[in-house]
């Protein structure tokens, strides 16, 4: 095994802060080798820029701005955020639409996330994507701006096996996190049946989204119980799913290529 990739987390989170270096001991322990670290709004953008400095080994940054602080957002925040993305291994995320949320302007959400959408692809970087309850207009959205070239994923997948071959022909890949663990998820799980092998990935999204018997914050050590569920549901080893999905992100993040610094990972 190669080492796990967590697709996407956050580990700026204030949350963890106190506790980060036995967090990152904890996920060297269980095998993480990689991980990407999403922003979700202005105000963590430096954090997780100072995280991929600190640990560039184990840290891919992505600057998105997130659904749910739209409101939050300054009226430069289109130029900052490209100003984050001079850092070329830097994808954008986390974006998307949530239209689960009491309060909001689904419009003025649909506005900033196209702007991103176009900031990637003039920039390009991988997305990555966050989709709830808003899966028609996502793909109004995305459909007619074409395929995605540079690639991304729509993380923790919750939209429907018929959906994925749209999104596929767009260039996008689905991410499985902490939900697929949990018993009773169906739809998670037919969900997680239908996807191609060469477009599966794993993430945590540390510390939301705990496997089924963790009580507390979830963080990238976890990427194991999210890899047993999926190997049980997809009847194939821990050990092929962890290189699978590790080579499926390295391949979108520009880790797997020959003219990367890092090189594979
Ligand atoms: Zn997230």
């Amino acid at each position: 095994v190669t080492g796990l990739f967590d697709a996407h987390c956050h580990l700026q989170d204030l949350r963890l802060q106190d506790r980060l270096p036995e967090v990152l001991f904890r996920a060297g322990h269980a095998g993480v080798k990689r991980v990407v670290c999403c922003g979700t709004a202005e105000r963590d953008w430096p954090a997780v820029q100072a995280l991929s400095r600190k640990y560039p080994e184990l840290i891919t940054p992505a600057y998105g701005l997130h659904p749910w602080y739209v409101r939050e957002r300054s009226p430069d925040w289109l130029t900052v955020l490209e100003s984050f993305l001079r850092d070329k291994k830097a994808g954008v995320g986390e974006i998307g639409l949530d239209f689960a949320l009491a309060e909001s302007d689904r419009n003025e959400q649909s506005d900033v996330f196209t702007a991103q959408i176009e900031l990637a692809r003039r920039c390009k970087r991988p997305v990555s994507i966050h989709c709830r309850k808003a899966w028609d207009r996502l793909l109004e959205v995305l459909e007619p701006a074409g395929r995605f070239e540079h690639g991304g994923l729509v993380h923790s997948y919750s939209g429907t096996p018929e959906l994925i071959p749209r999104l596929i022909t767009l260039g996008l890949s689905f991410s499985f996190s902490g939900s697929v663990t949990r018993t009773g998820n169906r739809r998670g799980v037919r969900a997680l049946q239908a996807v191609p092998l060469e477009h599966l990935l794993a993430e945590t999204d540390s510390p939301d989204m705990p496997p089924a018997g963790v009580d507390g914050l979830s963080e990238p050590a976890h990427l194991r119980s999210v890899l047993k569920s999926m190997s049980l549901h997809l009847n194939r080893t821990e050990d092929d799913l962890a290189r699978i999905t590790a080579e499926n992100a390295a391949r979108i993040f520009g880790l797997a290529g020959k003219d990367s610094p890092d090189g594979p990972v």
